[in-house]
């Protein structure tokens, strides 16, 4: 680290939420430290899918180049459509959009689409430092930095505002939420991902699969390039904890069914497999601003509860959140009360989104037919095609 000197803001995590919030701070000319306990480039347990919309956002701050180089290299997949197979089999097929400007979506796997961001990031002049954030420092119930470990030190790092964008184990958000906003198991997920080279994909395809015994929840299968995919589950955490069940033995299952299993040139054997959780936005009043602090992305808790989306949600977050602590630092007022605007900004963006999308899955759970209906007859009815187009 260049000085001991106090920063306009740390951002702690440098996922897609924090290497955002990073990038726009160090573009409007702010003093901007972005932390992460891992070296880049590095893996996130995660289902890889980025939609259009979010590549949108990222070429609004100049990645547009960083990301085609990805996809001539091979390191982003590009994709068309989507298949949905209901719990009777049934299936929908539809067709992404392009995003308004012309961006495709795309799958990604994290080790190099966080790369991007994080890299550019410091392109766009954040200092990035490799270092376990261990608690915010609080004085007089305000924010004043953050209280790090690095090579057995503990050291204090302080700033006029601090940006907890450490995902959804965020150290900032247990220390700063009251323990009555923590997310409940019915607003939270539990999956599984790993990496298989001898699938037969459908080219430039991602696959959903809703069977009963998974909702609420699904399985995918999401190219990333000739016969390789990411493919896993997730579900509700509720409902696996009631049932008592075992994501390895689920990834099983998945494999074996006809559909999969028929599809495996060699017997699909998985690789880096890895298991991790996801808080969804569909909780209410929980708050994401604080005295001298905000949370973005997974640390506030803005997953999609029926797709498992969270990277353009995470994005999306970092960019309401740099708007209103530029405009708190330009104040000079980091207070709740001044800062207070960016969880209606929240609200007014995602909820709507959130809580519609929490509804179906409650349904589809108690209904699984409604599943079935809808994709047969999704040619008529699209509005679950559309919550996996638009949701993800
Ligand atoms: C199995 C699975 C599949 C998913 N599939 C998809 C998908 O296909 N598409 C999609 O859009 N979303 C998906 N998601 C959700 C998506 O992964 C998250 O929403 C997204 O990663 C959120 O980004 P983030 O930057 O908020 O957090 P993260 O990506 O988790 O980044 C947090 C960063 O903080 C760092 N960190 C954590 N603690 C500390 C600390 N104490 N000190 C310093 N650094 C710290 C971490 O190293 C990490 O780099 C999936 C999630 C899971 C679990």
């Amino acid at each position: 680290m260049k000085s001991r000197k106090e920063r306009d803001v740390i951002v702690v995590g440098a996922g897609p939420a924090g290497a955002m919030t990073a990038t726009i701070l160090a573009q409007k000319g702010l003093d901007v430290l972005l932390l992460d306990r891992a070296e880049f480039p590095r893996d996130k347990t995660c289902g890889d899918a980025v939609p259009a919309g979010a590549i949108e956002r990222m070429w609004h701050y100049g990645m547009k180049d960083k990301i085609q180089t990805a996809v001539a290299r091979g390191e982003f997949y590009p994709l068309n459509g989507l298949l949905i197979v209901s719990p009777r089999g049934y299936e929908i097929r539809a067709s992404f959009h392009l995003g308004r400007e012309g961006s495709t979506s795309y799958v990604a796997p994290r080790m190099y689409f966080d790369h991007v961001i994080q890299q550019h990031a410091i392109d766009s002049g954040a200092e990035f430092c490799v270092t376990q954030a261990k608690e915010p420092i609080v004085e007089h119930n305000k924010v004043v930095g953050v209280r790090v470990r690095a090579n057995g030190q503990t050291e204090d790092l302080r700033a006029r505002l601090v940006i907890g964008a450490d995902g959804v184990t965020s150290v900032i958000a247990r220390h700063l939420r009251p323990k009555v906003e923590q997310h409940k198991d019915e607003h939270r997920a539990i999956a599984i991902r790993a990496y298989i080279d001898d699938l037969v994909e459908f080219p430039h395809e991602v696959e959903f699969y809703l069977y009963k015994n998974i909702l609420p929840g699904y399985a995918w299968v999401f190219p990333t390039g000739e016969n390789k995919a990411n493919i896993g589950l997730g579900m509700r955490l509720d409902y696996f904890r009631k049932h008592k069940l075992k994501l390895e033995t689920m990834l099983k299952e998945f494999l074996n069914m006809p559909s999969i299993k028929q599809r495996l040139k060699r017997g699909g054997e998985l690789h880096d497999i890895a298991s991790w959780q996801l808080s969804f936005g569909s909780q209410a009043r929980i708050h994401h601003a604080f005295h001298g602090a905000l949370l973005v992305g997974d640390a506030a808790g803005f997953i999609n509860p029926i797709t498992g989306g969270g990277i353009h949600n995470a994005i999306i977050s970092a960019e309401l959140a740099a708007q209103t602590a530029a405009e708190a630092l330009r104040q000079d007022d980091v207070s709740y009360e001044n800062m207070k605007a960016y969880e209606q900004l929240c609200h007014e963006e995602l909820w709507d989104n959130m809580h519609s999308s929490y509804r179906m899955q409650n349904w589809f759970v108690h209904f699984p037919f409604l599943v079935d209906v809808l994709v047969r007859f999704g040619k008529q009815s699209q509005a679950l095609t559309q919550t996996f187009l638009n949701k993800l």
